[in-house]
């Protein structure tokens, strides 16, 4: 039974779930999202491929996609499919501007990291934002990912790359989305060691794949790619 305090509690600061909208139970919350909203937020089912972190594949090599095309990074992985709760959570991080959700969005990357069982890196970098639309934002939400990651994983966290052009990929076909980000990343510096980069969602693959390729430029000697959640293949039902 509810007690006087949460009663109160519930009837005169009536806080609502950031995405279901219910109102927020007293216990059980986090980071303003109810605790049904969390418990709907699922890891890939099945086996990933080793090497792009593609869901449900059939055996523990690289899946058919990577061994016609490796991708320019050593791996890459995510917690789970872009749908769902998760999906609205990871909008409502980037759009909502609710940046408190940056602490359960990084144990999920770390839980991620842990499954993969990938090394330590030397550093964690995020994927940059253009200084125009991190200016308009207000936070890039790879950074504040990557900076809890790096915190957890007891390793460097390292803003290695810039980004031009303020050019947005929404609305853009595929081809203008890869040749659009193939030159609008660039190193800040000289990298060393192994990177692994962040990012919330791995949808074409072509930020990424940019962002690899400045990295493995500027002196990395291999880069692994973490997001939060992965698209799904077009036409897999998920
Ligand atoms: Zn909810
Ligand atoms: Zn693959």
């Amino acid at each position: 039974m509810a007690s006087l305090a949460e009663a109160l509690a519930t009837t005169f600061l009536p806080a609502r779930c950031a995405t279901c909208t219910g109102v927020l139970p007293w216990r059980g919350s986090r980071a303003g999202v109810c605790p049904v909203c969390w418990s709907q937020v699922a890891p890939h089912a099945g086996r990933l491929c080793p090497s792009c972190g593609e869901a449900e594949v059939a055996d523990a090599a690289p899946c058919l996609g990577c061994r016609a095309a490796p991708p320019a990074w050593r791996a890459a992985t995510s917690y789970g499919p872009y749908v769902g709760v998760l999906r609205d959570l990871v909008v409502s991080f980037k759009n909502g501007r609710r940046d408190e959700l940056a602490v359960p969005l990084a144990e999920l990357l770390l839980a991620a990291w842990q499954r993969a069982g990938w090394p330590r890196p030397n550093c964690v970098a995020p994927v940059p934002m253009t200084a125009w639309r991190r200016c308009r934002r207000g936070f890039n939400q790879s950074e504040l990912l990557a900076r809890r990651l790096a915190g957890v994983l007891g390793t460097e966290f390292v803003h290695a790359l810039c980004r031009s052009g303020g050019q947005a990929q929404f609305g853009r076909t595929r081809a203008q989305r890869l040749s659009l980000s193939a030159s609008n990343f660039a190193p800040r510096g000289p990298v060393a060691g192994e990177v692994l980069l962040v990012d919330d969602v791995l949808t074409t693959g072509a930020t990424a794949t940019a962002c690899v390729t400045a990295l493995l430029r500027a002196g990395a000697s291999a880069v692994r790619v973490i997001t939060v959640a992965r698209t799904l293949r077009p036409g897999r039902i998920p």
